[in-house]
């Protein structure tokens, strides 16, 4: 624990006691705050439960910068947690991206006086998929449901940086990976690096609105950053494994689909061979946290897409989980 945290504890509410009860060393579990540097935290939503993605927040000299909207219900969730922290204000919430579980909580940030950031692809998927997307989970959120789309206002095309002398926070897009509006919030003083859903750590890969080929150089932009932390969009934080793993997940996606189309192998035999791929992933130690059953599927189909411009044949069963997947409802998927 460095000075700050300690500082911090002994002022502070219950959610920095029971982030201080645990071993320093030990990583993130869902619902508690983590400190990873100086007046640096993270949070791990809980995804199964709710849906919620990971929160990280900065507490700068005059106010708090936030990684993430998320959910309202989720935004409503580490909101008390940031003021058990510190008194200052919360001026900024970043949308990593446009997805409900990033996004959808902007409204309630607005509420609280902070202003929704984005990198400028975040507006242009909206308008691409808004308010389709938002009306479709308002049936089944409540939180969704009572309140309202909000898009970011305050936008960059490149990098956008929060330097007070004492915190710097770059927020940097690095290419397509996820989505088209992706974003990093990067922090070179500490080497912490905010992913947002452009690297997870674990079985959430969602794949719809991205395109993994450029994904995997992102996230060669990325991992050049040097970071010594990893805060992902969803998952336990991590070191800069997580990004190797993450990055070596989808080559080795890529490899397998593309021996099979460098073999003259079509969208039948292809869609009969996606267990063999994922019995194959598993395998392998560094990367089997990635494979899920739901996900597997349509990460063999998009690989194949982007090789070949065609699509799978649709299994007999595509049916309400897929359309789940659509929506990215990360914690129905895991269902
Ligand atoms: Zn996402
Ligand atoms: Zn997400």
């Amino acid at each position: 624990m460095c000075d700050v945290s300690r500082r911090e504890f002994l002022t502070a509410g219950a959610a920095a006691v029971a982030a201080s009860a645990k071993a320093p060393s030990a990583l993130a579990e869902i619902g508690r705050v983590e400190t990873v540097a100086g007046e640096v935290y993270f949070h791990e939503g809980d995804l199964t439960g709710k849906g919620h993605c990971n929160n990280g927040w900065i507490v700068f000299e005059d106010y708090v910068l936030v990684i993430d909207a998320n959910f309202p219900s989720g935004a409503l969730d580490v909101i008390p947690k940031i003021q058990a922290l510190t008194q200052k204000p919360i001026r900024f919430a970043v949308d990593t991206h446009h997805h409900g579980d990033h996004a959808y909580g902007n409204q309630v940030w607005v509420e609280k006086g902070a202003v929704p950031v984005a990198h400028t692809g975040v507006v242009e998927e909206m308008k691409r998929y808004e308010p389709g997307r938002w009306n479709d989970t308002a049936k089944t959120r409540a939180d969704v449901k009572s309140s309202r789309l909000k898009a970011p206002s305050v936008l960059f095309p490149k990098e956008l940086f929060f330097d007070d002398g004492k915190h710097r926070v770059e927020l940097v897009h690095l290419g397509v990976a996820h989505t088209h509006g992706d974003s990093f919030g990067w922090l070179p003083g500490e080497r912490v690096l905010f992913t947002g859903d452009a690297c997870v750590n674990g079985p959430y890969n969602f794949v719809g609105d991205g395109d993994i080929e450029q994904w995997i150089k992102t996230l060669d932009a990325a991992r050049k950053l040097g970071a010594k932390s990893v805060c992902p969009g969803h998952g336990p934080r991590g070191d800069a494994t997580v990004l190797e793993d993450q990055q070596l997940y989808f080559k080795q996606v890529r490899e397998k689909v593309g021996a099979l189309v460098t073999a003259k192998k079509g969208g039948r035999e292809i869609g009969d061979a996606v267990d063999r791929i994922r019995g194959e992933l598993e395998a392998n130690k560094r990367i089997a946290r990635y494979v899920s059953a739901g996900g597997i599927r349509s990460h063999v189909e998009k690989v194949f897409t982007e090789l070949t411009g065609q699509k799978l044949p649709v299994p007999a069963k595509k049916t309400a989980a897929e359309r789940r997947r659509h929506a990215h409802q990360h914690g129905l998927e895991l269902a």
